[in-house]
């Protein structure tokens, strides 16, 4: 018997015969559903033989059949009825699982996120593509018709996405464009570090939607659930279907703030705080005063999770922010400061190392590797870590804080993690150098959600943008050439009020500064920089990126 677990609850598994009701007893099954229509193969047993054995046993069975890849929405709803009346644990079979997974999927429709039924359904081998509308429209077959139908669909209204389509319109104004996304607010993420150390107003950081929305783009205020590819569309939550010729696929990451234990309740309080949040951004600076005013031998914790990020440099910009506040206060000494990565080095391009390492001792600051963050206890003012050792063992240790800054483990959002468009790692499987999906040729990728290896940047989004606008419009015949990423990305890290230590780099690692070395020398801190952080780059942003001005961001051509 091939039994795969869909739940805690509820089993699937191919044909059963009446000699595997013992093997099932024992293995704790209370219910079998049946989903094979009697009959349906020479060698099959009838559901009532299959019951005759199964009550010896102390096991129920139901009669449900489905033909072969004709499960009803009506099956879906019964299935569900049958879940919540039969004793538990359930198995349900068919010739292969693929109808009993299919009804369960459709009865837990508008119970449990899509994503979650697809991804507990392929672990168990099978592949919901055919189902996921129904699924989408609360488990009932929607009307097969595109409700909107674009030239070119943006998932995605953040700093790659508005990039793209003003990138897109600067090069083809008459181009009909879409952008999905439901948040009302476009954000400027870059400026939450200063936010957090009180250079920015928090307001200045974020602008309606609307307003950043390139004119004659058409917003479609909604978030996408679902892709099918072959078909040229995706479905919206509420199974409204958008139809395109070209898509591009932008929706950011996942900040997973439940992946540690305790963290979600407690943010904002009890002197737990994170730049990676807009509302958070100003309790940091909150915090940061208060710990140079009125504290004493306090402990501030400062942490890392595991690679890939976003701006991977953030979570020690925050840190080395606060501890030159607490030097200017005059309170460094009575404050003991600990980076706690879960990663082995201090920046990953070792090049710009040297200088973060001045700033770590002149900070006093313990960097601890190998240590990530597990738990979080606001109240009891606890941290728990899971710590690597030298020998390859790990364990666990707990850590007191007044203050800490927690930077959340990140992920592909699970829309994409579970759809035909993501790689193994759950990312946006696109070409490095084109941002041209690997299988599908009329889709792109760009932004945090691709998989290509650079640092996850607005920086990076910038020069990604317009090789996307410039490879798309090639594919509908109206450019010439091929142009080619080559993974810039940028991270100005703020190592004092005042200075900055600009890290630009390439696939690779390979330092690529924009500025000549005696203008700005990236590997050491810079008042330029500071100035370029503070005053340049966001009206660089605001006004340039977002508005398909590509100033220093022209892309380079390969034919
Ligand atoms: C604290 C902090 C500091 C940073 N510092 C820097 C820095 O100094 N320099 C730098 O270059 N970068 C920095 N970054 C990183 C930078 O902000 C991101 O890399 C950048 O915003 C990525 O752009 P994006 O468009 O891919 O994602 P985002 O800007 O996050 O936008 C994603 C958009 O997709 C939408 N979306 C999500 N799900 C769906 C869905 N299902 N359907 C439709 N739309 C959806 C969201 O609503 C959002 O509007 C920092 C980030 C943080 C948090």
């Amino acid at each position: 018997m091939d039994i795969r677990p869909l739940t805690g609850e509820l089993s699937v598994a191919p044909q059963i015969a009446a000699a595997d009701m013992q093997a099932l007893a024992d293995a704790g099954f209370r219910s079998v559903i049946c989903n094979r229509p009697d009959g349906e193969g020479a060698d099959q047993p009838t559901c009532d033989e299959l019951e005759r054995a199964a009550l010896e046993r102390g096991i129920e069975v139901r009669y449900l059949p489905a033909e072969s890849g004709k499960v009803t929405d009506e099956q879906g709803a019964e299935f569900g009825a049958l879940m919540a009346a039969l004793p538990k644990p359930v198995l349900a079979f068919c010739r292969t699982g693929m109808r009993s997974t299919t009804m369960w999927a459709l009865s837990q429709a508008g119970k449990m996120p899509l994503p979650q039924i697809i991804e507990l359904s392929s672990k168990a081998g099978f592949d919901l593509k055919g189902v996921v509308r129904r699924i989408v429209n609360g488990g009932k077959t929607p009307v097969e018709v595109a409700d909107a139908t674009h030239d070119v669909v943006i998932i995605g209204g953040g700093a790659a996405g508005i990039a793209v389509a003003a990138s897109l319109l600067a090069r083809s104004p008459n181009l009909d464009i879409a952008i999905i996304d439901p948040a009302d607010i476009h954000y400027y993420q870059p400026g939450w570090t200063m936010v957090g150390a009180g250079v920015f107003d928090a307001a200045t950081t974020a602008r309606t939607m609307a307003s950043v929305l390139p004119r004659g783009v058409h917003w479609l205020k909604s978030a996408v659930a679902a892709f099918e590819p072959e078909r040229d569309v995706v479905i919206l939550d509420g199974c409204r279907v958008v139809k395109y010729q070209q898509l591009v696929v932008c929706p950011g990451l996942k900040l997973d703030w439940h992946g540690i234990e305790g963290l979600s309740e407690t943010l904002g309080r009890n002197g737990v705080t994170s730049n990676y949040r807009y509302d958070l951004a100003p309790y940091t600076w909150q915090l940061v005063q208060q710990l140079g005013r009125d504290k004493r031998d306090a402990k501030a914790l400062f942490t890392q999770p595991p690679m890939p990020i976003k701006c991977a440099g953030a979570p020690q910009k925050a840190m080395y922010l606060s501890a030159d506040h607490w030097r200017r206060a005059g309170v460094l000494d009575a404050i003991d400061i600990q980076f706690c990565n879960a990663g082995a080095v201090l920046f990953g391009v070792a090049d710009y190392v040297p200088a973060l390492m001045e700033y770590v001792k002149a900070y006093n600051i313990g960097l601890n590797f190998g240590q990530t963050l597990l738990a979080v206890d606001g109240p009891g003012r606890k941290a728990t870590f899971s710590r690597a050792n030298a020998d390859g063992s790990k364990d666990i240790i707990t850590r007191d804080f007044d203050m800490i800054h927690v930077v959340p483990p990140q992920k592909s959002p699970d829309f994409i993690r579970v759809s035909p468009l993501s790689d193994a790692a759950g990312w946006v499987d696109i070409d490095p150098a084109t941002l041209r999906h690997k299988t599908y040729a009329n889709i792109f990728g760009l932004g945090d959600a691709g998989n290509t290896p650079n640092a996850k940047t607005a920086a990076a989004a910038r020069k990604q943008a317009p090789v996307v606008a410039h490879n798309l419009l090639a594919s509908r015949g109206a450019a010439r050439g091929e142009a080619k990423y080559d993974g810039y990305g940028s991270c100005p890290l703020t190592v004092e009020r005042g200075k900055i230590v600009l890290a630009e780099f390439t696939y690779g690692g390979k330092v690529a500064p924009s500025f000549p070395a005696w203008l700005i020398d990236g590997t050491r801190p810079s008042r330029l920089a500071w100035y370029l952080k503070e005053r340049v780059l966001p009206p660089l942003y605001w006004e340039g990126m977002l508005k398909g001005r590509e100033w220093m961001a022209q892309p380079e051509m390969v034919g």
